[in-house]
């Protein structure tokens, strides 16, 4: 504890203050503190402890602050404190974070239109509930939208992996637990976005008070951030937010689809219910009488299954990874998506000989067992020190060690190759006649990431260019949360892989998914084929290849898209063709 602690305090004792519409001059009086606390060089802790006569002398704090800070030091918490705490929906402080908007505006949406958390907030917001609220017009509605949306992109979304792993173990829990009959995570996390807000999960209870019970409990939750029959909101230990919904088992289909969203495709969703006098909500498709809440009057037309609701609205199922801001007809009825199945082919991976943690022989018999056709050796290139970049003598050995594997193992096709890294300017890092020994060569950006726009497209175009490379790997070099990567101009880059035939990476690893889906479509859109690389270094990296192949089904690729999906006699032949074969 310290005076980080104490400045929090008092902001909190003012925030809630306001909330609660006390009056100005002890909202200003805490927040004063606040101010003084921040400011002040000796340690308000020690202090209370020692001398807590003296901390009502230090300007700014009076004597009831004074005494605050003597309970919080001994006691942990302060009474008022815990009684505003209770008065306030625990929600609510978070709407202060949306830019322009202030106690008083926030105080105005809990009061009169009920609003509690940014998530009713935003609900009012689609259901135009604010409408005649004082001091909210049309600008300060749309203010609000924009501010929910910065939240959401701004501040802590994780990346995929751990949001599934946290699902994954929610729903093992529960189902462990023998509580639930049905569950699923549902918002971005079922749309397989590259980060998520937080986890959904949308679940049937034979004992909702029992699933409850067990959900609030479950390993790693740090705090239950509100729990009641239908809805419990939980904090896990890393700061992830996990909500849980249980649901009547004939309106499970309508509640899966209401929370998978996008937004904006339950919008077009409603609107086409609209049009055929239908009510579309979380509980089903109803006949619209004009009123609110038609699932307390009519049985609702199709409840139980997505794919029921979209053929009662005239159209097909839509896969969640497409319910983006696409048109109906877009996503409705797509073509078949690709499926981890549907990978037969690792053409991006290391061994123990560069940064890998698998021997050559134990990367190839894993491949093996994974039902692959086709698996690529592609370790660094010398430029790539930090990683145990290969010389030309080592690499020049390692061809005649992947034939051999390939005899030894026997029964799948084993490539020899390089993740050659592309320098600077755009030039490779091994000569034309040792490039020209490998059969497959995955190009990738590793160093200088932070290039201006125009000098990376450049250096990509250029590597693209180079006749003797199948794929562009990792074309950015983001990390997601981590680094922003190049960011060259994707339309440049994408003509030129059209023009000489080169493949662009989905980096399956969840910390790259790089290409990202956008870039990705824009791909597929100019007919560039794709790769899909788990870009395999230890023993479990096949794993991640789920991740790049929903990347790719954002895309809207199918397996014709994607090289590795090919059969082998395809892929072999479109390898070969990039050596005049
Ligand atoms: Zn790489
Ligand atoms: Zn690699």
């Amino acid at each position: 504890m310290g005076n980080a602690e104490i400045v929090r305090l008092f902001e909190e004792f003012a925030v809630l203050l306001e909330l609660t519409g006390a009056n100005s001059f002890r909202v200003l009086a805490n927040a004063k503190v606040a101010r003084a606390a921040e400011s002040l060089t000796v340690d308000l802790v020690d202090l209370a402890r020692t001398d807590p006569k003296a901390l009502s002398a230090i300007d700014g704090i009076g004597t009831s602050s004074a005494a605050k800070i003597v309970e919080f030091v001994t006691t942990g918490s302060v009474k008022d404190l815990e009684g505003l705490r209770a008065q306030v929906p625990p929600g609510l402080p978070a709407l202060l974070g949306l830019p322009g908007v202030g106690p008083k505006s926030v105080r105005l949406l809990w009061q009169e239109r009920g609003i509690v958390d940014l998530a009713s907030l935003e609900s009012a917001l689609d259901g135009d509930r604010l409408q005649g609220l004082a001091g909210f017009g049309p600008k300060k509605i749309q203010n609000l939208r924009d501010g929910i949306e910065f939240l959401k992109t701004a501040v802590g979304r994780v990346r995929i992996d751990q949001a599934l792993a946290v699902a994954e173990a929610a729903i093992t829990h529960l189902r462990a637990a023998g509580v639930v009959s049905r569950i699923e995570p549902a918002g971005s996390l079922r749309r397989g976005r590259e980060t998520i807000g937080d986890v959904d999960l949308v679940a049937v209870a034979s004992d909702g008070p029992r699933a409850m019970q067990a959900f609030c409990t479950m390993p790693g939750a740090a705090k239950v951030l509100v729990t009641g029959p239908t809805k419990s909101s939980i904090r896990m230990q890393d700061g992830l937010q996990v909500d849980l919904r249980i649901v009547p088992d004939e309106a499970f289909g309508a509640a899966l689809l209401y929370f998978t969203g996008s937004k904006e495709h339950n919008v077009l969703l409603r609107g086409r219910a609209q049009q055929r006098g239908l009510r579309l909500n979380e509980y089903g498709l109803f006949t619209d009488d004009g009123l609110d809440a038609p699932q307390d009057r009519h049985p609702p037309l199709a409840s139980r299954t997505e794919a029921e609701l979209y053929r009662a609205l005239g159209l097909a199922w839509a896969e969640p990874e497409l319910r983006e801001m696409r048109p109906l007809d877009e996503v409705c009825g797509h073509a078949p998506l690709l499926t981890v199945d549907d990978i037969r082919a690792e053409l991006h991976a290391h061994t123990t000989e560069s940064d890998g943690a698998m021997p050559l022989l134990e990367l190839v018999q894993r491949a093996k067992d994974r039902g692959f056709h086709t698996i690529a050796v592609t370790d660094h290139s010398r430029s790539s020190v930090q990683a145990n970049g290969l010389s030309i003598e080592r690499l020049l050995a390692q061809i005649d060690a992947v034939r051999e594997a390939e005899l030894r193992v026997g029964g799948i096709r084993v490539l020899a190759g390089s993740e050659v890294d592309i320098l600077v300017d755009g030039r490779l890092d091994y000569p034309d006649e040792v490039l020209a020994k490998l059969d497959l060569v995955v190009a990738s950006p590793h160093a200088s990431l932070k290039q201006a726009p125009e000098v990376a497209t450049a250096r990509l175009v250029r590597a693209v260019r180079h006749p003797l490379v199948h794929i562009l790997g990792h074309p950015t070099g983001r990390l997601v949360n981590g680094r922003p990567g190049l960011e060259p101009d994707m339309h440049a880059v994408i003509a030129a892989a059209r023009e000489s035939g080169v493949a662009l990476e989905i980096n399956a690893h969840p910390a790259r998914l790089d290409l990202r889906d956008l870039h990705a479509r824009m791909a597929i859109e100019a007919c560039v084929p794709l790769a899909i690389n788990g870009d395999v270094h230890g023993r479990d990296g096949f794993d991640v290849l789920r991740f790049g192949v929903q990347v790719a089904r954002r895309a809207g690729a199918g397996p014709d898209q994607v090289i590795n999906a090919w059969d082998a006699k395809r892929l072999h032949a479109w390898i070969a063709s990039r050596r005049g074969g």
